[in-house]
């Protein structure tokens, strides 16, 4: 079960869309003043080195959000064609870098004041870095290394009681903080889908977090993989959210093919992780028209091959 570590997919192209909407979502959330209680259920170690053992070893920062490091100044190629409602949201050639992107690669300056992007910050810093002295942020993490990890990174913060970090099942015991007492959250959900069932138990947990607090936020980060299970989730989430009667938001990003190729040789590869998608319940009203620029920009800086895509979709 804790085969999973994070660190060898962190700054990957799934890190970077997740990353990007937290980061839009969080801004829209902190913009009012009463107290923001955050739940990450599936924490991870909360800091990375992108150039350690981890991370050097699998290259998907290279992919990721070293790639768009290195592109930043490059004037954008057209886009690629979307799959929904944003077609016409795809920019000009030579647009300026959308408004999430730039928000995304202004937060992880902030953990490389030297540039570039040494030390990756995982959801936990992400969160921590934007949140307020008044907001509370909870921390699920099972992995024991991760977990230990993830303490002894917090700890550095001296954040006093302002963070917790639970070394308990987040799909288990998550629900306890919820509603919190200032009736204002937001739940990120981004477990690591070694095992099968991590698909239902989202499911659950999405059901039962919306009976407990119907007017949370929760973003929910998924990977778009040839297997039944990934690819019913955002229609069961469509479901649960539309019978709640609850807004809802469906964001894809591809950045290549997930057919199985022919090496020289002729052993058969898997493509690794090809697309991921991230399904919000009670998004903000302002992530939409973020994302509708920002979905064509990362597809075609992130494209991996002619398959690169995204969609965007909206309901409720
Ligand atoms: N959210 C992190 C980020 O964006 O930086 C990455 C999290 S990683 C994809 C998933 C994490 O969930 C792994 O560190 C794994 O050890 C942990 N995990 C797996 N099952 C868990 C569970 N039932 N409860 C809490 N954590 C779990």
């Amino acid at each position: 079960m804790f085969s999973y570590r994070h660190a060898f997919h962190a700054g990957n192209h799934a890190d970077v869309l997740k990353h990007t909407v937290l980061i839009a979502t969080l801004d829209h959330l902190l913009e009012k003043e009463a107290a923001l209680t955050v739940v990450d259920t599936h924490a991870g170690a909360g800091l990375y080195r992108l150039d350690g053992d981890y991370a050097g070893t699998s290259g998907e920062a290279a992919e990721g959000v070293l790639r768009l490091l290195a592109d930043k100044k490059a004037p954008a190629a057209p886009a690629p064609a979307a799959k929904s409602a944003a077609k016409k949201a795809a920019p000009e050639a030579e647009a300026p870098l959308a408004d999430a992107i730039s928000r995304y690669l202004s937060v992880i300056h902030d953990f490389n004041p030297k540039g570039g992007a040494r030390i990756y910050p995982g959801s936990p810093f992400i969160v921590q870095h934007l949140l307020r002295d008044h907001d509370k942020l909870k921390l699920f993490e099972l992995h024991p290394t991760d977990a230990r990890t993830l303490d002894a990174n917090i700890a550095q913060l001296e954040a006093g009681r302002q963070i917790a970090v639970l070394r308990e099942d987040g799909f288990g015991s998550a629900t306890k903080f919820l509603p919190p007492p200032s009736r204002r959250a937001l739940v990120l959900m981004d477990p690591s889908y070694e095992i099968k069932s991590d698909y239902g138990r989202v499911l659950d947990f999405a059901a039962e977090a919306l009976k407990r607090f119907a007017t949370g936020t929760y973003a929910i980060w998924y990977p778009i993989i040839p297997r039944p299970e990934a690819h019913d989730l955002p229609r069961r989430l469509k479901t649960l959210a539309t019978k709640a009667g609850k807004p809802w938001l469906h964001a894809t990003l591809t950045v290549k093919s997930s057919k199985l190729t022919t090496t020289p040789t002729g052993e058969t590869q898997r493509p690794g992780l090809p697309a991921s998608g991230m399904f919000l319940i009670n998004p903000p009203y302002t992530l939409k028209p973020l994302l509708a620029a920002a979905l064509p920009q990362l597809a075609e800086r992130l494209a991996q091959d002619r398959n690169a895509t995204f969609s965007l979709d909206a309901g409720g």
